[in-house]
């Protein structure tokens, strides 16, 4: 039986790329042998390699001054990574809206100096809405998680801060646009948005790319020159990137998925919201992500009822994280209209029946 899965990540992958990566597992477009069985030193992957990082580009109009990297160790690994590749005379602050920022600024902080900037839900909103909230320019780089996926906090405005950032889009990439102005390092794990888990891609302007004594996997320049093959990259992880971007520069790109995740989380938030009697979103409106919906209810068995009533339904993945409980929807790219509709026709009649 198929379910309808609203995980937070690993993420639904849409069928129609999970159909071309069936018949590639078995042969690999007639080349003997299965994708995941070819060589990371073959024409037939150099070849996807390149592909893959022509559609990153054309999907996120990355300007020409930016590398791409793949490397694996998850996210997680880029709070070691990035921090160990911050020249050391640069400063670095974090700018913390949530779970994973945390975890990045207290990496950071045992390889560097590096300070922290919390940002309180009337911060954000001061931020968020341009209206007095300046970050000077009092550090040379700012880390940022542009989506919290645990709390469901989401800063797509970051273009307006004024410093040079590092962002954490794991959970956010490809969803909508925004210009490379202020991006110095861009990174995502491909899990939710992109692909599957084994792969995370990383943007990097030029001038961040500096030579330093680092061993090889955590030495950036090193890597940059060997073009993600210094040593056995995730061949398949890539190659489901690639089908991926395929499938949603066909869709029509970035622009159809903001438009997409525009409705489908407001459709969510409206139902929310005609609800109020039950449930209570901690989020403020001005910070909600479109990813992420965390929701709890006002009466905690509830929540139970609710969960296993959409697991009867079908329905997975919806348990908030561990760390703070409640209800977390994860409208991911994959998820389209009528899973939408199938999710809506269900939350409706839940709460109807309260
Ligand atoms: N940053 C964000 C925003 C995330 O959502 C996650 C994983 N959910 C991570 C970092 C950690 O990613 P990984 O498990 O790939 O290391």
């Amino acid at each position: 039986m198929k379910k309808y899965n609203f995980s937070p990540g690993p993420a639904k992958i849409n069928d129609s790329v999970l159909q071309i990566a069936k018949k590639n597992i078995i042969e690999f477009e007639d080349s003997g042998v299965s994708i995941l069985e070819i060589s990371h030193r073959s024409q037939d992957f150099q070849s996807i390699l390149d592909q893959t990082k022509e559609n990153l580009k054309n999907l996120l109009n990355i300007p020409q001054n930016y590398k791409i990297l793949f490397l694996q160790g998850g996210a997680t690994f880029h709070n070691t990574f990035i921090a160990n590749n911050i020249p050391q005379e640069k400063s670095s602050s974090n700018l913390v809206t949530g779970t994973w920022g945390q975890k990045t600024f207290e990496d950071f902080s045992k390889i560097r100096t590096s300070t922290k900037k919390l940002l309180t839900s009337e911060n954000i909103e001061e931020f968020i809405e341009n209206k007095n909230f300046q970050i000077n320019k009092e550090t040379d780089f700012m880390h940022i998680t542009s989506n919290e996926t645990i709390e469901g906090i989401q800063i797509r405005k970051f273009n307006k801060i004024n410093s040079d950032l590092i962002i954490d889009s794991s959970s956010d990439i490809g969803s909508y646009n925004f210009n490379w102005d202020n991006i110095s390092y861009l990174y995502a794990g491909a899990q939710k948005n992109l692909g599957i888990p084994g792969v995370t891609i990383s943007i990097i302007r030029d001038d961040f790319i500096q030579q330093n004594e680092n061993p090889v996997y955590l030495n950036l320049k090193k890597l940059i020159s060997k073009d993600s093959l210094l040593n056995t990259p995730p061949t398949f992880s890539i190659y489901i990137l690639k089908l991926v971007t395929d499938w949603m520069l066909d869709l029509g790109g970035v622009s159809f998925f903001e438009k997409q995740s525009k409705e489908h989380s407001e459709s969510v938030y409206s139902l929310l919201n005609k609800y109020d009697n039950y449930v209570i979103l901690p989020v403020e409106k001005y910070s909600r992500s479109r990813m992420n919906i965390v929701f709890n209810f006002k009466n905690e068995k509830h929540e139970n009822l609710f969960i296993n009533e959409a697991l009867n339904k079908h329905i997975i993945g919806i348990n908030g994280h561990r760390s703070v409980g409640g209800i977390r929807i994860s409208l991911y790219n994959s998820i389209d209209k009528n899973m939408l509709r199938y999710l809506l026709d269900f939350m409706e009649s839940f709460f109807k029946k309260l």
